[in-house]
């Protein structure tokens, strides 16, 4: 079960994120977690998110919010790298030799064609997100509750009200194609969706 978001911490630590998946998983591969934990801090280690904090909080809060619905370890690893190849220089085949192919699947299946102007990968999105595996679009809509958080809890500096705005219209109709959504993150999403009206 989903926990209230104000139960949920804010910026998770890898160690929160472990706690979680022993609450339900107490023979899980915490190793597997901690080790995509330290690749994707190292991977992201030059970015920070809009906001101004490091880049990985932002992996370490989607794989939280998949903790909550007793996600399966491949699927937490997963979430921990899964900007990894888009954003950074790992790639898939090194993704694989650390963490075998189920979790490199997973982030692929998830990663955004690059070499595509943003409008187009935006709109791929949209036309794409039904056709991913189950776990790929648990995966998309916990990662978009993560940005519409951070986008109230912390705008970014050189974001209009227009251009937020239009970032949670976008979310949604990624959401809004999604075929498999899980009914709790979906739920999350439209409450958090619903609070576009509140953005100043
Ligand atoms: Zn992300």
């Amino acid at each position: 079960m989903l926990s209230a978001p104000e139960q949920q911490p804010i910026s998770p630590t890898i160690d929160e994120v472990i706690a979680a998946v022993e609450l339900y998983h107490p023979k899980a591969d915490f190793d597997l977690i901690r080790r995509a934990y330290v690749f994707g801090a190292e991977a992201h280690k030059e970015q920070r998110r809009l906001s101004g904090v490091p880049y990985i909080s932002h992996p370490l809060a989607v794989a939280y919010i998949l903790t909550q619905l007793k996600m399966d370890v491949m699927t937490i690893t997963s979430a921990l790298l899964h900007d990894t190849i888009e954003d950074t220089e790992a790639t898939r085949e090194e993704l694989e030799q650390q963490f075998g192919t189920d979790v490199a699947g997973l982030v692929v299946e998830v990663t955004d064609d690059k070499s595509l102007p943003k409008e187009t990968r935006k709109a791929l999105q949209v036309q794409n997100a039904g056709k991913k595996s189950a776990r790929a679009q648990t995966l998309k809509l916990a990662d978009k509750i993560s940005n519409l958080r951070s986008i109230l809890a912390s705008p970014p500096v050189d974001w209009s009200l227009q251009r937020r705005r239009q970032y949670f219209e976008w979310a949604n109709q990624v959401v809004a194609g999604l075929t498999k959504p899980n009914s709790l993150l979906k739920a999350e999403f439209d409450k958090t969706y619903a609070m576009l009206g509140q953005l100043r």
